[in-house]
């Protein structure tokens, strides 16, 4: 068989100039859809992380809890999500980031980690990696540690893995594209 990496390649849809002009979109949806390649990409993480001895799994909006509300399942963690603006019901802390176009902030429950939880902060991809870094900032305002982010994809022509990397935070990633 071929390595994972090119296995979960296989079933990753590239959409071209969506949302934007320019834009590569890496649809996921196609590998979560297939029974085999979602249970060897689940199989992937948890290997990885079954003794990482972590507290708690922590996933972006909204890609990010598929992948990581599974994960702390199996690895038998609890799961906090990271969401975008507005959509958190009880009180918050925020971080805003920069996009490609404009800003977005993303928010955390005030009680959704304590000081010394070790975090897994997972989302599907890693572009500039101001989504990743945001919610980093999120979780050690509430004084956990961030042992690492875990992605399916890496853009790294957009240099996001290699920012995050470089701040302290080892970046898994399953697979990766070369392009924007
Ligand atoms: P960034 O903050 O630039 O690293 O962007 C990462 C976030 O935006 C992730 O939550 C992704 O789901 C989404 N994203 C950015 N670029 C793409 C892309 N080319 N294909 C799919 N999702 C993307």
């Amino acid at each position: 068989m071929r390595n994972v990496s090119d296995y979960m390649k296989l079933h990753i849809r590239t959409v071209p100039d969506w949302p934007h002009a320019g834009v590569q979109f890496r649809d996921i949806t196609p590998l979560l859809q297939n029974p085999k390649t979602f249970r060897v990409l689940m199989d992937v993480f948890v290997h990885r992380y079954m003794d990482a001895k972590l507290d708690l799994v922590a996933g972006i909006d909204a890609r990010g809890f598929i992948v990581g509300s599974v994960l702390a399942y199996e690895l038998n963690l609890g799961f906090v999500p990271i969401r975008k603006k507005g959509k958190l019901p009880f009180a918050t802390v925020s971080e805003p980031y920069e996009l490609e176009y404009g800003s977005a902030t993303v928010e955390m429950h005030t009680d959704a980690c304590k000081k010394g939880d070790r975090v897994l902060l997972v989302d599907d991809l890693i572009a500039t990696g101001g989504t990743m870094m945001a919610g980093k900032k999120l979780l050690e305002r509430l004084g956990a540690t961030v042992v690492e982010g875990a992605v399916i994809v890496d853009l790294p022509e957009l240099g996001g893995s290699r920012l995050v990397e470089a701040t302290g935070l080892p970046i898994f990633k399953v697979c990766q594209f070369d392009g924007l």
